[in-house]
């Protein structure tokens, strides 16, 4: 089967579903933008500040990223969103052809919480780059997006640490909610003002850990009619279970028509467990974060790459891995060179950690195309809890 869903007002984005697992809720997809289309379910590596950390974007396409993540947060405050839009917007800025979204610097705001104060208005937070005090409003995020020209943007949200109580929850939704509408009309009334190009607003579900509030701000959020659909404010330290729990809460209310993206979640199985909840899209700073740190993947769980016991050690990080360092380098080659504080350490540690991900979304794809995704979830699982 291959067919466009419907689109209404303000779901514009060509998303379409190739096919559906029969025994989950996964389902193949792809999304079309004016800068290439994007195989679904997706992961998206981060790129903080214009660049995925320890990897030159020539190598993030031999990878086989399609999508990557900008936190406008950090553009906004160096070099600024002005500057890039001068400079022909965030595609041209730092040469990457490709699909970009970017975020609405809202997260990085409220993960510096003693920097902060929120009113109606929307958020003062001070710089952590040299203190200065900024404003970023509902209105202010669509227009620093909109300057930076991703693809696609997302909506201004409260973010809520965990945990957290219900009655808190229940009015910091309700901001949210309300902060989406302005996020909206702001969209709507700069469209076209600023690139040939479209691009498309994701809404954004908060609720806390309560079911209850995930699913009314689902519901009211699609309402306001956005392009997409985001869970967010998960993976912030609650257990598994409830992690899950709440990503298929969340999932279920959302548009079948649409994508539905889960907001920096996860490890490996987080995403292959989500994906059968029906999440199309992912971003996380793991693979990449982690690497740094000598934090490897593999296919039965990860390794610590400056332990001892990996001095002598002269296999790959991953013999069943197919990147190009697993076919170049020891495992007491990586561990000497994060011994020794070597730049190429991050380097090669990220691009395997980056070949895990996307390798493991290529495998997420191919097992939904051949209807046989649970049985791929079980044996992943297996294998991952085995290492
Ligand atoms: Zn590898």
């Amino acid at each position: 089967m291959n067919y466009y869903m419907p689109v209404g007002k303000g779901t514009d984005l060509r998303f379409e579903i190739l096919t559906e697992d029969p025994k989950s809720k996964a389902r193949l997809g792809k999304l079309i933008t004016d800068h290439g289309e994007i195989n679904t379910p997706v992961f998206m590596p981060v790129g903080t500040a214009g660049t995925v950390k320890a990897i030159a974007q020539p190598q993030l396409e031999e990878l086989g990223a399609e999508l990557i993540l900008g936190n406008t947060y950090h553009l906004y405050l160096r070099p600024g969103h002005q500057l890039i839009h001068e400079l022909g917007g965030l595609h041209r800025f730092i040469s990457w052809p490709h699909p970009i979204l970017t975020d609405s610097g809202g997260f990085q705001v409220f993960s510096h919480s003693d920097l902060r104060k929120i009113s109606e208005e929307g958020v003062v937070f001070r710089s952590h780059l040299d203190g200065s005090s900024h404003l970023l409003t509902p209105e202010k995020a669509i227009e620093i997006q909109r300057a930076l020209g991703a693809d696609i943007i997302m909506v201004l949200d409260e973010c809520l640490p965990y945990p957290c109580d219900f009655l808190i929850a229940r009015d910091s939704m309700e901001q949210t909610l309300r902060w989406a509408g302005r996020c909206k009309d702001a969209f709507e009334k700069s469209a076209g003002c600023w690139h040939p190009h479209q691009q498309w607003l994701f809404g954004i579900g908060q609720g806390g850990i309560s079911p209850e509030l995930r699913r009314e701000c689902m519901l009211r959020l699609i309402d306001i009619e956005f392009s997409g659909y985001a869970i967010g404010g998960l993976s912030v330290g609650e257990p598994k279970p409830l992690l899950y729990e709440l990503a298929g809460e969340s999932a279920r209310w959302m548009p079948t028509a649409q994508p539905r993206y889960l907001m920096g979640v996860g490890t490996p199985l987080d995403i292959v467990e989500c994906v059968a909840m029906g999440v199309d899209m992912f971003d996380c700073v793991m693979p990449t974060r982690n690497a740094r740190n000598g934090w490897l993947f593999t296919h039965s769980g990860h390794l610590v790459i400056k332990h001892a016991r990996y001095a002598r050690d002269e296999r790959p990080i991953d013999e069943s891995c197919l990147c190009p360092v697993c076919r170049l380098y020891s495992r007491a080659y990586l561990r000497h060179l994060f011994q020794s504080k070597e730049i190429l350490s991050a380097m090669l540690n990220t691009c395997h950690n980056l070949y895990f991900y996307l390798d493991t979304l290529r495998q997420i794809r191919d097992a939904i195309a051949s209807h046989r995704y649970l049985d791929f979830l079980a044996e992943f699982k297996r294998k991952q809890e085995v290492g």
